[in-house]
């Protein structure tokens, strides 16, 4: 289609109605005031994967966009703050390490302050030495202390290199945003869809026909019709580019639970012999899970791990997924974005797939067409969106792949495997002397992907020269100052369970 003789577009279609399609519904209802109609089917027989509980940080922006006060939001969902991930048994078994979101200590000179730390580590003495890099991250230091608080304004206050996420329920979720898309205007209809209708010459989409008959059509259409990818995987037939050989886990067992205490600000992932389990905690319950690979454990097996390592009463039968790591080749094909499990997935070791839903979201906005498909916008939202699917891609095999298990099969394979090269570079250039370049577009900056290789024992071999420049003496002083800042501000804090009570206890 040829930007230029097209009228312009004015009925949106979003099929589907799980996280991906009522965050898509909320972003996107604000056109309704420019006159496009904004449809969302979606089948309560079918219903949603229901799981996604755990976020990151970068939700804040979606929230903000849409105009979402925090305390309401938290409160509605059943939500609890989150301050980063801890990883148990991941680097060998016995290792414990959180990935912050945030900030570690603060850099001198211009010098990066993982350098610093490093150098002091390097010197093996133990009148300089530095102690672990986790007691220079306040959201470390806070959530170690089951303490919560929000950032500070002040740029020079340890508070302000805080940053933190939520866990929620996913079905309050999407009820949330469904509420406030309807009320901007987007008429939700329930329905299966049993057949979808292309021109005859463009391909594009044209309408959606639901098993009883009713034919909802559209100029514009967004997938959002989960694992299954009813438009973009099976109406246009983009196909899926399967990471599972990188990414062995393709099926996840997952049981809510009782709390065992106050809930923690922190995902807790515990790797297991053939996967890893999560434990996410929220207001009304802990949600788990068990991630595996089914070529390694059966799923008796992966059960009974599971139900071991509950520390709480289940309160739900369990519920079985399977996926397959990887992504579709294009995101956006003829009149047809895909917007969450349709476009791709990967496993939520770093509870990434929110971020992915709402980037491509904000990617959607950005290149929102008037008048017409523009293959050059195509182009640039397809390369944008595939690059960071693959950025993330790369870090989560960083966790698998960067560690001395030696235990099962399942670790043998991982940890021995030929990794992507991109990955293979970056690893190759940290290991010298500690630097590392994120591309400008990926989700984790330096600082998660120090928290994963220095938290699973990769250790450059030198520092970066820059840091001889500062005086070993002094440079202890200055990190022990700092570490007891950190200490002291994370004590001052209010535990975390106040603070939820206190701000944002659900009705
Ligand atoms: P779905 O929830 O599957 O929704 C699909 C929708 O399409 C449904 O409404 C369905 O009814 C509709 N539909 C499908 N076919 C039809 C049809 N024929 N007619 C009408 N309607 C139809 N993400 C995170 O960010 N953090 C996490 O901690 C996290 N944990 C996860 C754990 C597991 C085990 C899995 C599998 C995923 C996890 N995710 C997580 C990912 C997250 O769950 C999804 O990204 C998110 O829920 C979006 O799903 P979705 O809306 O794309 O698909």
């Amino acid at each position: 289609m040829s930007g230029a003789s097209h009228p312009p577009i004015r009925k949106l279609v979003i099929v589907g109605g799980g996280t991906a399609g009522w965050m898509t519904a909320a972003a996107v209802s604000r056109l309704t005031g420019a006159g496009v109609s904004v449809t969302l089917v979606e089948s309560e027989a079918i219903g949603t994967v229901g799981v996604g509980e755990a976020t990151i940080p970068s939700l804040h922006d979606f929230n903000a966009a849409i105009g979402i006060a925090e305390d309401e939001f938290v409160a509605a969902t059943q939500g609890t703050f989150k301050l980063g991930i801890e990883f148990v048994d991941w680097g060998k078994a016995g290792d414990r390490y959180i990935h912050p979101f945030g900030k570690y200590g603060r850099s001198m000179f211009g010098i990066d302050f993982h350098q610093i730390w490093l150098r002091q580590h390097l010197l093996n003495d133990p009148a300089n030495d530095p102690g672990p890099i986790d007691d220079y991250a306040i959201a470390i230091a806070a959530a170690r202390r089951g303490r919560f608080a929000k950032p500070a304004a002040k740029a020079d206050a340890v508070l302000s290199s805080l940053s933190y996420a939520y866990h929620l329920d996913a079905g309050l979720y999407a009820k949330y945003l469904r509420s406030y898309a309807e009320a901007n205007g987007v008429v939700r209809i329930e329905g299966k869809i049993g057949t979808v209708e292309q021109a005859p010459e463009s391909g594009d989409i044209s309408a959606v026909v639901l098993e009883d008959g009713r034919r909802i059509e559209g100029e514009f259409f967004v997938d959002c019709s989960g694992f299954r990818s009813l438009l973009l995987g099976q109406t246009l037939g983009i196909p899926y580019r399967s990471w599972q050989h990188w990414l062995p886990c393709d099926s996840a067992i997952a049981i809510p639970s009782e709390h065992a205490g106050p809930p923690i600000p922190y995902t807790r992932s515990s790797a297991e012999a053939s996967g890893w389990r999560w434990r996410i905690p929220l207001q009304h319950r802990v949600g788990n899970g068990h991630v595996f690979s089914s070529a390694h454990v059966d799923d008796e097996t992966a059960l009974q791990k599971l139900l071991d390592g509950l520390d709480a009463k289940s309160i739900a039968d369990p519920r079985t997924l399977r996926f397959t790591a990887g992504r579709r080749e294009k995101l956006w094909e003829k009149n047809c974005v895909a917007i969450g499990l349709s476009g791709g997935f990967i496993e939520p070791l770093e509870s990434t797939s929110i971020h992915l839903i709402q980037s491509g979201i904000f990617r959607l906005m950005a290149l929102f067409p008037d008048t017409g498909f523009n293959p050059r916008e195509i182009d640039a939202y397809n390369h944008w969106l595939v690059e960071e699917y693959e950025h993330v891609r790369d870090f989560i095999i960083l966790h698998y792949h960067a560690t001395n298990r030696n235990d099962s099969d399942f670790w043998n394979h991982v940890r021995t495997m030929e990794i992507p090269d991109s990955l293979a570079e970056k690893l190759a250039l940290w290991r010298e002397k500690g630097r590392f370049f994120p591309a400008h577009n990926s989700l984790f900056t330096i600082e998660s992907w120090i928290a994963v290789l220095l938290g699973q024992n990769v250790i450059p071999h030198a520092a970066d020269p820059l840091v001889a420049t500062l005086p070993v003496d002094e440079t202890t002083r200055f990190m022990a100052h700092l570490r007891g800042v950190i200490a002291q501000t994370a004590e001052a804090m209010p535990a975390h369970q106040e603070f939820v009570a206190r701000h944002c206890a659900a009705p």
